[in-house]
């Protein structure tokens, strides 16, 4: 890879995942699963190893991830609080080991401990007495949360027979399963938002302000380490068991192992026992036992180097399936969703998992009260993978998929040659109605970005919208004062939207602002089925203005390039129905921009006969921008690189897949300014 581009690429996985790292530990509401996380880390590492100039003192690699929240004082740590660098692989944890015995001129040996999924937590006794404890924050300073933690039955808050001194403790708090199971009813009774796995449980609870609060969360902790300036023991295993003798809990899943094939031997026991444990665990960590040895070892500015966690990838569990119900999209598409007695899978309770279609139904063969294998792997959605045939009794309901909208009771209907159902009724259809308006106002594009999905949720629940044309008569009347109560997951309150003065005015002057949106993106806003930003473009373009489009006949439509039968179809029912005439007529007459402006449309067609394809971030232009570019120059923009591409336009980020197929294909790959000079030429 050429510096420019891993320069762009490292820049780009930073960002993300400094992204990942607010949502994970400040938020917890992680986006991607802790796999792809993983990958997207391990990937910039592999960069900035082969361009170490390129390596930020900033960098995520460099960084332990946490951050302090500002709700608690915050404490330094007296000893950084590192993290544990990560394997999923036997490979690397071998060469991890061959590391250390390279590194090390004696021999060896490891301490294996369970990795509990939870929080880590540091706490310091002076005098035998706890004194503060405070979260790994950013490895240098955290949280300091003792009132919270004084609240957890299991950390002492005297010490029992240690020697005089000052000790940091580093533990990790958790909920047990149970605990997490009850909480999460609770929630159910009074409409909360759950929490999605116990180690967000843990989390947001020991950020709670109310320690009274945090006390009936039945949170506990399980110890692995200390530091001191004079600590009674020289080795991590006599440590931990000097521990339980000063009144900490520490786990008896640990282990002496003499090398790495004892270690694997611990891996896959605890691999096996994982389902049956009371609390989480993400993996193993694996530690160099002598105190001597991890110092020779030492460690980077993020995890020791005598120390790696070895992670197990996704899980799979056996529950009975109760139900299936159908969910209706915003396009109308019904998806089905199996319905399962709760089991714990990789640290959540899953009652629900995906289904995709009536395809995959029957391809499971699919009956009530199966016995079904539920999988929670790269994905966060939990999916069923297998059914087991033995353990269903007879006779067995099979299991069908509904024929009428479960929202609105229309028959649903079926495109030819297509495995999706699709509820017909686009004007009644409450999730419809919904998913309309959240398309209509998103950034790509209306762009109306004062309101948001709770705001919209709002107008539409005291009927004051009811399909998109409303939204350009609401009146500063009709807001004011509007108000409606959510669940705040942050501060686990409810709290309430109002519209004041400010919002109201912002939601006006943004609807204001949208009536300039031009018709290609109006067009794609109207949320026409099938009809996608790249060909709403091009129809927009070639019809020219929404009267022609209208009247064009399927012929007329499929005779555009790139326009199949079922767009083409779709696009023509839209108008053939008198409702969306009606919705049109409305945006019309609020001043919606119903024609192409072909005044900026340029006559030369430098690019004309060419095909293009555009990939990654850019700087200077967005990507609709660099592909209206090439369409106004007579250019074709594709989605896949062929043999007939001319060029590629390629920005950061750019996918490894394309850039080989460009290589291998001989295409040209050029910049956006490669591309400007190109126009001019
Ligand atoms: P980590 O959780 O992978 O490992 C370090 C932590 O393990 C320690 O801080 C400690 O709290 C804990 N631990 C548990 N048992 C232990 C034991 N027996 N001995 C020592 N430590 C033990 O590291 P992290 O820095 O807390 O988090 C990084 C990981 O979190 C990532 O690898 C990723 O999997 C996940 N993450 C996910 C996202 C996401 O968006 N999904 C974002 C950020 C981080």
């Amino acid at each position: 890879m050429e510096y420019e581009v891993a320069r762009k690429r490292i820049a780009e996985l930073s960002r993300k995942i400094n992204e990942h790292n607010y949502r994970y530990y400040v938020l917890a509401k992680p986006e991607v699963s802790d796999y792809e996380y993983d990958m997207l880390l391990e990937e910039l590492i592999a960069l900035e190893k082969k361009f170490p100039a390129l390596r930020e003192k900033n960098s995520p690699s460099q960084r332990v991830g946490g951050q302090v929240t500002k709700k608690f004082p915050v404490a330094r740590h007296k000893y950084p609080m590192l993290s544990l660098s990560n394997t999923y692989s036997q490979e690397e944890l071998m060469a991890f080991d061959q590391r250390i015995r390279k590194t090390l001129d004696s021999p060896h040996e490891y301490v294996c401990e369970l990795k509990y999924d939870g929080v880590a937590i540091s706490l310091t006794y002076e005098h035998g007495n706890l004194v503060r404890a405070v979260t790994r924050g950013d490895g240098v300073q955290g949280d300091e949360i003792t009132a919270n933690v004084r609240t957890i039955g299991s950390i002492p808050l005297m010490l029992r027979n240690a020697p005089e001194g000052v000790y940091e403790v580093r533990g990790e708090v958790f909920m047990p399963n149970a605990s997490f199971l009850a909480l999460n009813a609770e929630k159910d009774k009074t409409g909360e938002a759950r929490f999605a796995n116990p180690r967000n449980a843990a989390a947001g609870s020991l950020k709670l302000q109310d320690s009274s609060l945090v006390a009936t969360r039945n949170l506990d902790c399980f110890i692995y380490g200390v530091h001191g300036e004079t600590l009674p023991f020289d080795n991590h295993w006599d440590g931990l068991q000097t521990l339980k003798k000063w009144g900490f809990k520490v786990s008896d899943d640990i282990r002496r192992c003499a090398d790495i094939e004892e270690v694997f031997g611990f891996i896959r026991e605890g691999e096996t026992r994982r389902a049956s444990l009371p609390f989480g665990i993400d993996g193993v960590v694996i530690k160099v036992n002598s105190h001597a040895q991890q110092q020779a070892l030492s460690h980077t500015s993020k995890f020791p180097r005598w120390a790696i966690a070895y992670k197990y990838k996704a899980e799979k569990a056996a529950t009975s399936l109760l139900d299936v119900a159908f969910q209706v999209g915003r396009t109308g598409a019904v998806t089905p969703v199996a319905i399962l007695d709760p089991v714990l899978l990789a640290g959540s309770q899953v009652k629900r998992a995906s289904l995709y279609n009536e395809d995959k139904i029957n391809e499971l063969d699919l009956h009530y009260n199966d016995m079904v294998m539920v999988e929670k792997g790269g994905d966060i959605i939990p999916k069923i993978v297998d059914v087991d045939l033995t353990a269903r009794e007879l006779p067995a309901q099979k299991i069908h998929f509904t024929e009428n909208c479960p929202e609105c009771g229309t028959g649903l209907v079926k495109e030819a040659g297509g495995s999706v159902h699709y509820c017909p009724n686009s004007q009644t259809c409450p999730p419809r109605i919904r998913g309309t308006i959240e398309h209509f106002i998103s950034r790509r594009a209306m762009n109306i970005e004062s309101l948001g999905q709770g705001k919209t949720e709002l107008l539409i629940s005291k009927n004051k919208v009811s399909n998109i044309s409303d939204l350009y008569y609401l009146t500063y009347d009709d807001l004011i004062g509007l108000e409606k109560k959510v669940f705040d997951p942050e501060s686990q309150k409810e709290k309430v939207i109002r519209f004041r003065d400010k919002t109201v005015k912002n939601i006006l002057s943004a609807l204001e602002k949208s009536r300039e949106v031009p018709f290609e993106r109006v067009l794609y806003a109207m949320g026409i089925r099938h009809l996608g930003e790249t060909m709403a473009k091009k129809i927009a373009r070639h019809f020219g203005t929404i009267e022609r489009l209208k009247e064009a006949s399927y012929e007329d439509l499929v005779a555009v390039h790139e326009v199949g039968e079922k767009m083409a179809q779709s696009i023509r029912a839209y108008f053939d129905n008198p409702e969306n005439l009606r919705i049109i007529e409305r945006l019309l007459d609020a001043g919606l921009s119903f024609q192409t402006d072909q005044t900026k449309i340029p006559a030369r067609k430098p690019f004309a006969g060419k095909s293009f394809v555009v990939s990654g971030v850019f700087t200077k232009y967005s990507r609709d921008d660099i592909k209206q570019l090439i369409e106004e120059n007579g250019g074709e923009v594709k989605s896949s690189i062929s043999s007939k591409t001319s060029f590629v336009v390629a920005g950061d980020n750019m996918g490894p897949e394309k850039r080989k197929k460009a290589e291998i294909l001989d295409i040209p790959v050029i910049s956006e300014i490669d591309l400007e000079d190109l126009i001019r030429e």
